[in-house]
């Protein structure tokens, strides 16, 4: 057992430090930092190395130097913008300084024949080298501190608190740290030697002050032992947290649902296929979690197409065999009546009742239906998260499905427990990916959840084949339309823009509808987009289903949710806006009937280098989670979780992308350390993750 004491620097508040006045204070808090513990956790996110000086001839365009050199001239420019040159000179060459903000009286401090000292980027102008805006300090030779012994750290930082602030909190937090006892190894010494891992002291003082014989382009990336210390005792932190979230759900009891198969065996004989082994492996583990009086938290992902929708199926008829209601819950409307859709037809032959909830749904009917869930006279509640509103109130809820587009955050996992059936017992929770994430990443961001995977597509599926084709070439693939319909297909063409406004969506789908309407006259095309009413949108898709329309131009609302399997074209216009897992859940629509399938990727010129490889990878596989893995390398974790706008897995040392082979062990020993070592568990968590509220709390 390790002894827990308070060490020294959690308990310095900032305000003793020297610099830290009331209003720095303020600033501080604002960055989450209270404590010097707090300071010596802000960690430098680059370097620059200041520990010589470069002579001014040794210069080279885009480097960062430190030089030394005496003022000859100083002058105002008023060409384009008015701007201060000041040219200095050393003994092997002349340099100009460019500043574009200055004030009189710092015009006053540049007095030919004095030194100065500046620290900046060299760049190439017009005038010969030059460096704009360095950081300086003008004097005689006896006013600079001797030069850096280490390489400098730059902060992330707040207005108003510069890097000189940065540089001497963190040296006096550093100069306490040398001393005993300021800081708690969290970390038991036998796991630091299995790892061969320094201590945090270590660590700590490396990445604030580098030593000078390590390269710049060696620390950033990060994977000298220090760095990678560092790196796992955050992430170790980050999974104890979510384990803790997970254990504080499971100290709730859940109601034991067991199976008693009736229903399911209906439904399979109803099918008009055969479960695939993985849809059947997973159905299992599901049903043993649901048997336990825990409640189970586990995620379903598949690959687009693997039939996830009839897994959580029989899931919900576990629930409503042992007499319990389920929720099934959908990121959009669409996405949500296509559940609505399915659920019908499986299960209203069995005589379960089925009722539909969304924030359209409004007045007498709405009263109605909330009715009918408070009494149990609907076993199974489908919609949006108008599910999860105060106002609807569950009799036997005992099982909740949510389809995630994004990821949940975990704030709503833990709301999603208050919906909980009579008597103390919360829901078991079933959450299904509707892309494909990279394994390492579900390991981290999902660490809450237990992950089950049907990684094999139902038999027959056709590979769709992608080209990627200049959008100058359009009447070529205009004239293909005409061909895959004539021969009694359909086509999807769908219409992106990078705007995020729905309405120029929504306008650009119009012209392109009017635009192919001239085009192909003989063809019947119907357009569908996000402002349509729901009913509107649904009268289009069954039309479109059973075949009424050739053609149907869409805008990304058919994303998700549209099954018509005699469709086997789609054309894809600025696909190179779209990110990877978007492009491929639009491509999942084809490809789902006997016919070889395609899907052409329109792209409008100039193309940067990274939609390229985006969409040559489209290209090269049909592997949803290959696709997931590029676009974790691409666009990294917040595009790929949808997390971008929460930050909900920022890391301030980590790297999910750079880290992910410390992702196994980390899962590992934080399971270690929860058994034998309880009591770091949460100075852990509230060392690194102190900042969030959300962890903080549980
Ligand atoms: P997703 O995993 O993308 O949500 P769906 O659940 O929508 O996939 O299933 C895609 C299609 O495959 C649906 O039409 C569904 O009925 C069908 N399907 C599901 N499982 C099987 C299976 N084992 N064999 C054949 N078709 C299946
Ligand atoms: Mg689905």
């Amino acid at each position: 057992m390790i002894n827990i004491e308070r060490p020294m620097l959690a308990e310095i508040n900032c305000q003793y430090l020297k610099g830290v006045g009331p209003r720095m204070a303020v600033k501080l808090a604002k960055l989450g930092i209270y404590s010097g513990q707090d300071i010596l956790f802000h960690l430098p996110f680059r370097y620059e190395d200041r520990s010589h000086l470069t002579p001014i001839r040794q210069l080279q365009p885009s480097q960062s130097a430190l030089i030394e050199a005496e003022i000859i001239n100083t002058s105002i420019i008023r060409k384009h913008r008015v701007s201060m040159i000041c040219q200095v000179k050393d003994s092997t060459g002349y340099l100009n300084l460019r500043f574009f903000h200055f004030s009189n009286a710092q015009r006053q401090h540049w007095l030919t024949g004095k030194k100065v000292r500046c620290y900046g980027e060299v760049r190439l102008s017009n005038q010969g080298l030059e460096m704009i805006h360095p950081e300086y300090q003008i004097g005689t030779e006896a006013d600079f501190p001797p030069l850096a012994q280490t390489l400098t750290p730059v902060y992330p930082t707040t207005e108003g608190i510069g890097q000189t602030a940065w540089r001497q909190l963190t040296d006096q937090v550093l100069s306490l740290l040398a001393q005993e006892r300021q800081l708690q190894e969290l970390l038991p010494a036998e796991l630091l030697q299995q790892l061969k891992f320094p201590t945090l002291k270590q660590a700590l003082q490396y990445v604030h002050r580098p030593p000078l014989n390590v390269s710049l382009v060696d620390l950033k990336k990060a994977n000298h032992p220090c760095q990678q210390r560092l790196a796992f005792e955050e992430l170790l932190a980050h999974q104890l947290s979510l384990q803790v979230l997970r254990a504080t759900l499971q100290q709730h009891a859940a109601p034991a649902l067991l199976d008693f198969k009736q229903f399911k065996v209906k439904l399979l004989e109803n099918l008009p296929f055969k479960l695939t082994r993985a849809q059947e492996r997973v159905v299992k583990e599901i049903m043993n979690d649901l048997e336990k009086p825990v409640p189970m938290l586990r995620l379903v992902q598949g690959d687009v197409g693997s039939g996830k929708t009839v897994v959580a199926a029989m899931a919900v008829l576990q629930a409503i065999s042992a007499g319990y209601q389920a929720a099934v819950m959908a990121p959009t409307e669409l996405l949500a009546e296509q559940h609505l859709k399915n659920f019908k037809q499986w299960l209203e032959p069995l005589g379960i009742k089925i009722a539909w909830l969304t924030s359209q749904i409004k007045g007498k009917a709405r009263t109605e239906i909330l009715t009918a869930i408070a009494t149990n006279e609907v076993q199974v509640i489908i919609g949006t998260h108008a599910l999860f509103q105060k106002e609807v109130v569950f009799s036997q809820l005992a099982l909740i499905v949510v389809d995630e587009q994004h990821r949940f955050g975990v704030h709503q996992r833990l709301a999603l427990k208050e919906k909980g059936v009579l008597d103390g017992l919360v829901p078991h929770q079933l959450i299904m990916t509707a892309t494909p994430i990279p394994r390492t990443l579900a390991m981290c961001a999902y660490a809450d959840l237990d992950q089950s995977v049907i990684n094999e597509l139902p038999p027959g599926r056709k590979p769709v084949t992608t080209v990627i084709i200049d959008n100058n070439r359009r009447e070529e693939v205009i004239k293909r339309i005409q061909v895959v319909c004539q021969s009694g297909r359909q086509v999807y063409w769908v219409c992106t823009l990078i705007e995020e406004s729905e309405v120029l969506q929504c306008q650009a789908a119009e012209k392109t509808y009017e635009n192919l309407t001239q085009a192909l006259p003989e063809l019947r095309i119907a357009l569908i987009h996000g402002r349509l009413k729901a009913k509107e949108k649904e009268v289009i898709m069954q039309a479109f289903k059973k075949g009424d329309y050739h053609l149907l131009v869409a805008t990304t609302v058919i994303e998700v949710g549209v099954d018509v399997p005699n469709a086997s074209l789609m054309i894809i216009e600025n696909a190179e806006r779209l990110g990877l897992a978007q492009l491929h859940q639009l491509r999942g629509r084809v490809g789902r009937g006997e016919e070889a399938s395609h899907c052409v990727l329109l792209f409008q010129m100039p193309l940067s280098h990274n939609a390229k490889e985006r969409l040559a990878i489209m290209k090269q596989t049909n592997d949803g989670f290959l696709i997931a893995q590029k676009d974790l390398e691409l666009r990294g974790p917040g595009e790929v979780l949808g997390t971008k706008q929460t930050g909900e897995i920022d890391f301030q040392v980590a790297d999910l992308l750079r880290d992910q082979n410390l992702l196994p062990q980390v899962q590992q020993i934080a399971k270690v350390l929860t058994a034998k070592h309880a009591a770091i568990v949460k100075p852990l968590i509230q060392r690194w993750l102190g900042k969030a509220q959300c962890y903080g709390q549980v």
